[in-house]
């Protein structure tokens, strides 16, 4: 096997998936403490704004600021390099999670094990699902009062439409929380509270000694082997097709505060997840041990310093090998890059980063020339696709107070618009721009930053429309000429996007049904990939 070949088996690329306070963050620095990234439990902890200002953009702000340095954290265990995508946790940036997804491998859902499958979790995990991410599931929180874990199991499978295939099974739980039996090691690991440390909680009792389990564990430890003989005859085996195509999700039980099951995660992401595959471009498919490197942004921020403007463009490395100071092409607009002063993450620093592989994850700071959706090469051309933007569900015109500004409105909107940061449309009729967005607080963000990033106070306000979706006709169906008619007979009702693609806009979702109708040759779209 080629150096580039070995390297990228080694890549380890997931996001961790939950619904806010199933224990994401505890789990997430628990996996660097083990990992060996961070020696301090609570370094990660001090990032978090608090959700619970929820509408606080000042929050955001803070956020926005510090999470640059942690939204990508790449650690070394067991032989790999796993790079762990953090998604945000407010549910109103979740266009912006959504893309995180297409830029990892597989994915942890975390779920509490009190409140089961939670709608947050639902929806991203729908995500994943729809690209046949493979999941792996943690069940956290098991030192609490609890479900019992056969109904948890169940919900699971239900509500996600996945086969579970547990790993571990909890003995007790809450004050009685034994441990969890290994499945396939057939050994009880037995419990031990405790935050900070790495070591201990490494009592192994062998199951075959079952009079000494029973004798120390009671009725948790018969319960529990109970529940795993109902399991054994309706089980069905780990089958490692069936867990890479999202068919199968491997379960685990443990304790994320305390310490307990984050090892076997990690096991789990060296051992069953899989390494980066080949990915689609619209011309052909794209091996991530090709020599010539390739790479895809995902995710734009604004930097550090909102004075200067510059932004970093996370890219997932698709194939080839990254060097500092290596010529790229940016293929929408042919400019040529190259960037020295690439960022890499490690754990809590943010490093200059010397090389990269497929399946990594690399920042490049630019001021624009780098949007969302775009490919970078060494000189083909290529378009991966698959990143996704949504419809939106929310709208608002938007105004300048002082008219004398509208050019410096529609530059931040256009930044802020190629970050992904809200969708700005130009309607067909009249002057005034429209916002659209998923949730309300993207709306506070960038009113907030208008004014202190670009000296705008704009004014904005409620907007009929309700229903956003995005035109095209096959060419089969008579192509630009049927689609020019549509826009022309609908010009009152339609607008632009940020890339100039037609998007009709209703006031009620009803209407849609009737336009479908009448216009039986055009495809309406709630979702568009980057062309
Ligand atoms: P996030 O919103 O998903 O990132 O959740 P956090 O990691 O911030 O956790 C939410 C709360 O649950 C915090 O108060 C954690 O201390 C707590 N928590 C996390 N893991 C556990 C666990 O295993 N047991 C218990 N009892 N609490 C936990």
């Amino acid at each position: 096997m080629s150096d580039l070949a070995s390297s990228v088996r080694q890549r380890r690329t997931f996001a961790i998936i939950s619904h806010p306070d199933a224990g994401k963050t505890t789990l997430t620095e628990k996996l660097l403490l083990f990992s060996g990234a961070i020696q301090i439990a609570g370094a990660v902890k001090g990032r978090k704004a608090s959700r619970h200002a929820t509408s606080d953009w000042m929050e955001i702000e803070k956020q926005r600021g510090i999470s640059v340095a942690s939204s990508v954290m790449q650690m070394e265990y067991g032989g790999c390099v796993i790079n762990l995508l953090d998604t945000p946790g407010h549910q109103d940036f979740s266009e912006d999670t959504y893309r995180v997804l297409t830029a990892v491998d597989a994915a942890l859902m975390v779920i509490d094990a009190a409140n089961g499958v939670e709608p947050q979790t639902r929806r991203l995990l729908q995500v994943c699902r729809a690209r046949n991410t493979p999941i792996l599931t943690f069940v956290n929180k098991m030192d609490r009062e609890v479900q019992d874990p056969l109904t948890l199991m169940d919900e699971i499978e239900r509500e996600l439409g996945m086969t579970v295939v547990p790993f571990t099974w909890p003995v007790g739980m809450g004050k009685s929380f034994a441990g969890v039996i290994d499945l396939r090691a057939k050994h009880l690991r037995v419990f031990e509270p405790g935050e900070d440390r790495v070591q201990g909680g490494d009592e192994r009792l062998p199951l075959s000694d079952t009079a000494a389990l029973t004798q120390r564990f009671g009725m948790a430890y018969d319960q529990a082997a109970g529940e795993i003989e109902l399991l054994g005859e309706a089980a069905t085996p780990f089958d490692a097709a069936d867990f890479l195509a999202g068919r199968q999700t491997p379960m685990f039980f443990g304790s994320a505060v305390n310490n307990f099951g984050v090892q076997e995660i990690l096991d789990a992401l060296t051992e069953l997840a899989p390494a980066p595959a080949p990915r689609a471009a619209l011309q052909r498919e794209v091996a991530p041990d090709e020599p010539k490197f390739t790479g895809v942004v995902f995710k734009i921020q604004a930097n550090m310093d909102p004075a200067h403007r510059d932004r970093i463009a996370f890219v997932r490395v698709m194939s080839g090998h990254f060097e500092r100071g290596m010529r790229l092409k940016v293929v929408r607009s042919g400019k040529e890059l190259r960037p020295n002063t690439v960022v890499s993450f490690l754990s809590q620093r943010r490093e200059l980063l010397d090389e990269a592989f497929g399946g990594d994850i690399i920042g490049i700071p630019n001021h624009g020339v780098l949007q969302l959706g775009d490919t970078l090469t060494e000189g083909e051309s290529l378009q991966f696709t698959g990143l996704p933007f949504f419809a939106p569900e929310m709208f608002r015109s938007v105004e300048v107070a002082d008219p004398l500004r509208t050019k410096q409105l529609k530059a931040g909107l256009q930044q802020l618009g190629e970050e992904g940061a809200i969708q700005v449309f130009r309607p067909e009729l009249g002057s005034v721009l429209l916002l659209g967005a998923v949730g309300q607080l993207q709306f506070e963000v960038v009113a907030h930053r208008l004014e202190h990033e670009y000296g705008v106070k704009a004014r904005i306000t409620g907007s009929r429309y309700q229903v956003a979706r995005w035109v095209t006709c096959d060419a089969a169906d008579g192509g630009e000429t049927e689609l020019k008619r549509f826009i022309n007979a609908n010009s009152h009702r339609l607008a632009w996007d940020a890339v100039n693609a037609p998007t009709l806009l209703l006031e009620y979702a009803a209407e849609l049904r009737a336009i479908e109708e009448n216009w039986p040759k055009i495809r309406f779209h709630a979702m568009r990939e980057h062309a």
